[in-house]
């Protein structure tokens, strides 16, 4: 079943030295329970890709189509509870909050929901066990490894039960064990039914994914050149 449909999407950046075609009439179907790794050197369309794929940069031209809605038609509001029903976040950037514990900072989506404190609470510590910190939620950030920070924000982009998980380079500042527990993390919430996106440049993260697509000059797909 297809979940996410890109149909002819280019985006033009305009700045002060002129104009980028970040991605190039690009087109590209992803099926629900995929774990997909987007590949490609830098500056190739990724992250806008994915930004674009996560209802967070409207595409100059073309369609985004996810379950069947038209997702850059929505007016803003319905956009946002669109990604809030949709979509979770794993970005390398996307620090967790230092004064908030790690149950606190899981928490954080479900705070503008109307579930009762309890009831947010209890999912919370549900989805941190999930990832294998059920005895560290009342830690805060510093008080945990990098690794175990990691999980934390993966709890806490999946909390809201998200249908499609986007992570951008999650591994990139991974030793190697680490990047290996975070990507066995993925493949189970994957085989659970979660869609997962994933940009990578690391060659050894294809071995865990169910199919991976490569970006050149924003341009998807064609076979990498020989050189
Ligand atoms: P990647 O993630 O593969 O490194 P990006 O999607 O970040 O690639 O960038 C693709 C191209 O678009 C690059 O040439 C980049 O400089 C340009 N670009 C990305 N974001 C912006 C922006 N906000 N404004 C102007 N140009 C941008
Ligand atoms: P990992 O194997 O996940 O990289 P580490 O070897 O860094 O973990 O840490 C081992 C244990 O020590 C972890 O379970 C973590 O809870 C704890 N720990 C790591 N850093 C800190 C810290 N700054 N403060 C408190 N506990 C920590």
């Amino acid at each position: 079943m297809s979940l996410i449909n890109v149909c002819e999407i280019t985006k033009t950046y305009k700045g002060g030295d002129g104009v980028t075609e970040a991605l190039k009439n690009v087109s590209l179907e992803i099926l629900k329970g995929e774990f997909l790794a987007l590949m490609g050197p830098s500056g190739s369309g990724k992250s806008t890709l994915l930004s674009i794929l996560g209802g967070l940069n409207p595409p100059t031209s073309g369609k985004l189509i996810i379950d069947d809605i038209d997702v850059y038609a929505l007016e803003p509001e319905r956009l946002a509870d669109f990604r809030h029903e949709y979509v979770g976040f794993v970005f390398q950037q996307y620090q967790l909050i230092p004064y908030l514990t790690a149950l606190e900072n899981v928490m954080l989506p479900l705070v503008i929901t109307s579930r009762p404190g309890r009831e947010q609470r209890e999912m919370a510590q549900t989805v941190l066990d999930k990832v294998g910190l059920s005895n560290k939620s009342h830690r805060l950030p510093n008080q945990l490894s990098g690794g175990e920070q990691n999980r934390v924000a993966i709890a806490r982009a999946i909390v809201n039960r998200p249908s499609i998980i986007f992570a951008d380079e999650p591994t990139g500042s991974l030793d190697s064990k680490t990047a290996e527990e975070l990507l066995e993390l993925f493949q189970a919430l994957n085989r659970d039914g979660l869609t997962i996106i994933m940009v990578t440049h690391n060659q050894e993260n294809l071995a865990w994914v169910t199919r991976s697509v490569y970006i050149r000059d924003g341009v998807l797909n064609p076979i990498p050149q020989e050189s």
